[in-house]
């Protein structure tokens, strides 16, 4: 059975697209079939994932709007080891289509579920925004994955996100958990990240990751040569967190009964 993460928040800059690209590329480094969504018109996690985000034939655009299909748009094998639905600017144009179309929340959802069993692991890339694209991932989605920076404004916009996913859970997606925060640019030396991490920890208990991510400069430079970071400097704090991330998340899932799935209506 697949398992869908819709990794979110919609504060720009926390670690959104480095923690879809490297967790991506760890569980598929562990054999699991994975599949990468960019669903963020700045294409990040497509060029992060080797793929020329200008010289696309298709897009997930066309798959959300247009006519093409989930199968026909996936590109097999780039350089983490899973498959990708790549994005470019084109989706910004998506935000408003999506409005005035039926079924708009719906859309990746129906979309994904011609090719949703190919793949254990699914990870969709959200724009820093709360719009109709990442109600679109909310309504996909099993679980939302939240990378939170460890820094004075972190808490700042989680409200309005856990309200968010509420109301997604409530009217459109009624499996949807928030499975964990995750702790980006970690700096234990620093005594404002261990404050966040503590308020963290108070407001959302062991739905905080045990494992967080350190600030390392490979996590930054990997992107600029189209690779994850396990594939760019596979020994690097950086790749060596996501990989235990991964670890985690296997652990997590073992733990869990498998869960009966509730019909959902309006498909
Ligand atoms: P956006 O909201 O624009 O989509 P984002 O939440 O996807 O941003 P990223 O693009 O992953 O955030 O990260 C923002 C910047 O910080 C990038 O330049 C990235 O390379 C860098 N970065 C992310 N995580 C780390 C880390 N753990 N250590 C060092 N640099 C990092
Ligand atoms: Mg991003």
């Amino acid at each position: 059975m697949s398992k869908v993460f819709a990794i979110t928040n919609q504060k720009g800059g926390v670690g959104k697209t480095t923690t879809t690209v490297n967790l991506a590329a760890s569980l598929a480094a562990t054999r699991r079939r994975v599949l990468l969504i960019d669903l963020d018109p700045q294409g990040n996690a497509t060029m992060g994932s080797g793929i020329d985000k200008y010289a696309l034939d298709y897009s997930i655009y066309d798959v959300l709007v247009g006519d093409a299909t989930a199968s026909d748009v996936r590109m097999l094998g780039t350089s983490g080891g899973y498959d990708l639905l790549p994005a470019n600017a084109d989706l910004t144009a998506a935000e408003v289509t999506l409005i005035s179309l039926a079924s708009r929340e719906y859309r990746l959802k129906n979309a994904l579920a011609t090719i949703v069993e190919d793949y254990d692991y699914v990870f969709i890339d959200c724009p820093p925004s709360l719009n109709m694209l990442t109600v679109n991932a909310l309504t996909a989605a099993d679980a939302v994955l939240i990378p939170v920076q460890c820094e004075y404004y972190a808490l700042e916009g989680l409200a309005s996100l856990i309200q968010t996913i509420e109301d997604v859970k409530r009217l459109l997606n009624p499996r949807l958990a928030i499975e964990g925060l995750l702790r980006t640019m970690y700096d234990p030396r620093n005594s404002l990240t261990n404050a966040v991490s503590a308020q963290l920890r108070k407001y959302f208990g062991s739905r905080v990751y045990r494992v967080s991510i350190p600030r390392n400069i490979r996590l930054a430079e990997a992107p600029s040569h189209g690779l994850p970071a396990l594939a760019y400097d596979r020994n690097s704090k950086g790749s060596l967190a996501y990989l235990a991330l991964a670890g985690e998340i296997l652990r997590q899932a073992k733990a869990e009964p498998e869960q009966q799935q509730p019909e959902q209506a309006g498909q």
